[in-house]
């Protein structure tokens, strides 16, 4: 039960959080586009509390990853993990404003509102909380860039902790779960093929090499190996249990009397482990080189194919006996654990050797959407989370 202090102290966070979270709406953090404001917004929150303060940007400087510490390292710190980009919104589409949050029916709508602005709002407002007595471990905040286009700000997160010598003990990732706790996460991996071939007149095939039917053939081997993969997996934890492939995007060429000369296709794998990962690599590498490739140099010495790689983001693997998760479990007081079918930065923090576990409020229903919103009371069970936690450390 909660006692009067405990909702006095909830209720001051809960309203602190509501008006984070909408300043944190306004700034555009889009993926690869510029998020200094946010995270000197955030850096402006913690470092009067005397947290510690490190950033990591990409090569640009125009994007940046923070992770800041309460309490002195003792390598058993805990980590509040969000990311602070957020997929596109189109203002036309939306009922209101995107960026211009959207206080109704006890829900605050607006672009990452639950993927996951709203976290790291709640963790912002909490961070008085941990600052206000000492902890017996640390409790350290990392806000990345570019979760959502491959993970591209983590792993700069992971070096600079190792440069620094800094282990934790736990990795919460607050990602949209509705406050459930999740275990393991499919792997994401996204790839841009482009196909180079030389333009001619339609009437004349021969004189040119079509880009666009390289794509077709390059195509129909990925869906050839999308039925394999779909043939081979049996991971019962998954829903689907295989791993999926999917084509995005195709574009390419001027028009039908025109021989194309370049194309490009956007596609993803989520894999179920990093056989499939590789299985899907390997073959659509050797298709190019054995059979689609030649065919394209028979009549254009300089026709190419590169496969660039976007992001291959490795999975979040069920732990048998996880300390994150039963820490969360714990404090949440709900002891069923779930999976995911997507990518998120859970697999990178594990594979750096730091117990992980995905739980945040809002719901995956809501991410990526139009209209996307977060519940008060799902604001709030996170960050009823974060005072159970705090009293842990205190102990
Ligand atoms: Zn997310």
């Amino acid at each position: 039960m909660i006692n009067y202090m405990q909702k006095n102290t909830l209720d001051n966070l809960f309203s602190e959080t509501l008006k984070i979270l909408k300043d944190l709406i306004s700034f555009k953090t889009i993926s690869g586009e510029n998020n200094l404001e946010f995270i000197d917004y955030c850096e402006k929150k913690l470092k009067p509390l005397g947290a510690s303060v490190v950033k990591t940007h990409n090569k640009d400087k125009i994007q940046a990853n923070l992770f800041s510490t309460i309490g002195n390292d003792n390598g058993k710190g805990i980590i509040l993990s969000g990311h602070t980009d957020v997929v596109p919104a189109t203002l036309s589409d939306w009922t209101y404003d995107p960026f211009i949050a959207r206080d109704k029916d006890n829900k605050i709508f607006g672009r990452g509102a639950c993927d996951m602005k709203g976290f790291i709002a709640c963790t912002l407002a909490a961070a008085p909380l941990f600052a206000s007595q000492k902890l017996n471990s640390p409790i350290h905040f990392s806000y990345t860039f570019d979760e959502e286009t491959g993970c591209l700000g983590a792993p700069l997160v992971l070096k600079d902790l190792k440069k620094r010598n800094i282990k934790a003990s736990a990795c919460i990732i607050g990602e949209p779960t509705s406050m459930k706790v999740i275990t393991a996460n499919k792997g994401y991996n996204e790839y841009i093929t482009h196909f180079t071939g030389l333009s001619g007149h339609a009437s004349n095939p021969n004189s040119g090499v079509n880009a666009i039917e390289c794509a077709i053939e390059y195509s129909n081997k990925l869906l050839e190996l999308r039925n394999e993969l779909r043939r081979i997996g049996n991971e019962k934890i998954f829903s689907p249990e295989y791993t999926t492939l999917q084509i995005g995007k195709i574009s390419g060429g001027i028009g039908a009397n025109v021989i194309a000369d370049q194309c490009s296709l956007e596609w993803e794998v989520r894999p179920i482990n990093k056989k499939d990962s590789d299985f899907v690599n390997k073959s659509i590498e050797k298709f190019t080189s054995d059979i689609l490739l030649p065919k394209i140099k028979k009549n254009n010495p300089k026709g190419s194919i590169d496969k660039v790689i976007i992001g291959e983001v490795v999975g979040f693997d069920k732990e048998e006996s996880s300390y994150a998760a039963n820490l969360v479990c714990n404090l949440i007081g709900d002891n069923s654990k779930n999976t995911m079918p997507f990518g998120t930065e859970a697999g990178l923090f594990q594979n750096a050797g730091i117990s992980t576990v995905i739980c945040g409020p809002g719901s995956i229903e809501q991410a990526h959407t139009i209209d996307e919103y977060i519940t008060y009371d799902q604001l709030k069970n996170c960050l009823k989370m974060l005072i159970s936690l705090q009293k842990k450390m205190v102990q």
